[in-house]
């Protein structure tokens, strides 16, 4: 999201380097960035208008805490109303909740239903789904095809053409369930039927949660969209879904604000694990280019109850074949190298963009090629000759490129983690936490 935000604002605010005092027209010259920026990612103007004053006022007006620069004060001032502008971090108590989920056919709302339930249930909690979505056909398989998957319970009746009568039965169902899904119907307008039904529904469920799933792609109908069902029923939190796609997600910001909410999960793409937990703080740090640890660490925990991972590895510039393989595996739990890459700050690591995208499938062709080394080669594959190349892709059925690009691929990541292991004080920090979960 707002990814032309981040380079942006990062300009601007190089502009405020090396001054010491502030100035009117610094400030107007970087408010202009940043308010050209927000519209460009469709935000809506009155909102970027709002934040442009306040950012304007409070740079001028308040102190600069001694010790602090011009570029520190403004920059921290900019974060602080960029933070808000996305919404008040959702908690969410995780013992006896009832979720129900609105918004427009194709939102994204069924597959984020799966995602959520998955993203519970691997935090150890029951979780449970009803499926109240009566209008579009299939939709009782289609979620629960993705609830088998897995495990989690998912209640439905696709003959039972009233979503009042379902709900009221899976709620007799799955009593016992600690978080409570609740996928409804979206049609593709705003009628007033499908209004008085989720507004039924929340009734009948008495539901703790009320979640709008926004498209990212959605510009400015996000915020009438918005508008009607929280009218309706109250919504106290949105879900951003499409985000790994070429939206700018400007238009879901609208919602959040016309809401009075914020952003609770940001789905990033269409398999199950494709869904982050939002972290406002996080996301913001991001965008200026502070890099953001948290949810890195957050994801890095919950890989590695399931996986053996050596935290010491990572940060050792001497780690062998075998290290190097262990952690591509814990990474790939993690979702995506590239997205999780993404969440540190890239700005000290020398890392090719090749290198991050490592599918399933490769990770099992190197398991092959690495089958065909000998224990020492593992150890140090700097060891590993021209003439042992051609006889270890002989072995494992491969070409001598595959096995070259494999000893590319570990001299970069060696080479990268080699590096991680210095400057960066949010790396260390990182890696300490590394340390401290395994
Ligand atoms: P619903 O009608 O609101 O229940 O929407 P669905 O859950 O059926 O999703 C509509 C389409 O959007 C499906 O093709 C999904 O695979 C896709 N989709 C949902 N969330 C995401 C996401 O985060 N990223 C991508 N790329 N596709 C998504
Ligand atoms: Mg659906």
């Amino acid at each position: 999201m707002l990814e032309g935000l981040g380079s942006n604002l990062k300009d601007a605010l190089k502009k405020l380097a090396g001054k010491t005092v502030i100035d009117k027209v610094a400030v107007d010259e970087l408010v202009k960035d940043l308010q050209r920026a927000l519209i460009q990612a469709d935000v809506n103007v009155k909102q970027v208008m709002q934040l442009s004053q306040a950012i304007k006022k409070r740079s001028l007006d308040e102190e600069p805490p001694r010790g602090t620069t011009v570029r520190e004060h403004v920059l921290r001032i900019v974060y602080e109303e960029l933070v808000k502008l996305v919404g008040m971090p959702v908690e969410i108590n995780l013992s006896h909740q009832i979720i129900l989920m609105a918004g427009l056919q194709g939102s994204g709302k069924t597959t984020s239903v799966a995602k959520i339930a998955r993203y519970f249930q691997r935090k150890g909690i029951k979780t449970g789904v009803i499926c109240a979505d009566t209008f579009r056909p299939g939709a009782y398989k289609q979620i629960k095809t993705l609830c088998d998957k897995v495990h989690v319970p998912c209640f439905g009746d696709p003959d039972e053409s009233d979503a009042r009568v379902i709900v009221k039965a899976g709620l007799e169902q799955l009593k016992g369930i600690e978080i409570l899904l609740i996928d409804t119907q979206g049609r593709h307008a705003l009628e007033d039927e499908l209004i008085q039904e989720i507004i039924d529904l929340n009734a009948i469920t008495h539901a703790t949660h009320r979640w709008l799933v926004i498209d990212a792609a959605l510009g400015q109908q996000a915020r009438d969209q918005a508008r009607r069902f929280h009218e309706a029923i109250g919504i106290d939190g949105v879900i951003i879904t499409k985000m790994d796609g070429t939206a700018k997600g400007g238009g879901a910001l609208s919602a959040v604000g016309e809401t009075g909410s914020g952003i609770v999960f940001v789905g990033m793409g269409e398999t199950i694990e494709d869904l982050e937990w939002f972290d406002p703080d996080g996301f913001i740090s991001r965008l200026l280019g502070m890099g953001d640890i948290k949810a890195l660490v957050e994801r890095v925990q919950e890989s590695i109850k399931e996986d053996e991972f050596d935290p010491n590895a990572m940060m050792s510039g001497k780690f062998s074949l075998r290290d190097m393989y262990k952690q591509l595996e814990a990474v790939n739990k993690m979702g995506p190298l590239k997205q999780v890459m993404s969440m540190l700050p890239l700005g000290g690591m020398d890392v090719p963009a090749e290198a991050l995208d490592v599918t399933a499938n490769k990770m099992g062709r190197y398991r092959i090629i690495m089958d065909s080394m000998t224990s020492e080669e593992l150890d140090d594959p700097s060891v590993i000759s021209g003439p042992r190349v051609h006889r270890i892709a002989r072995g494992a059925g491969g070409t001598p490129e595959e096995v070259r690009e494999l000893l590319k691929y570990y001299k970069t990541m060696k080479r990268a983690f080699k590096g991680l292991k210095g400057g960066d004080k949010n790396i260390q920090r990182l890696m300490k936490r590394f340390s401290r979960v395994s």
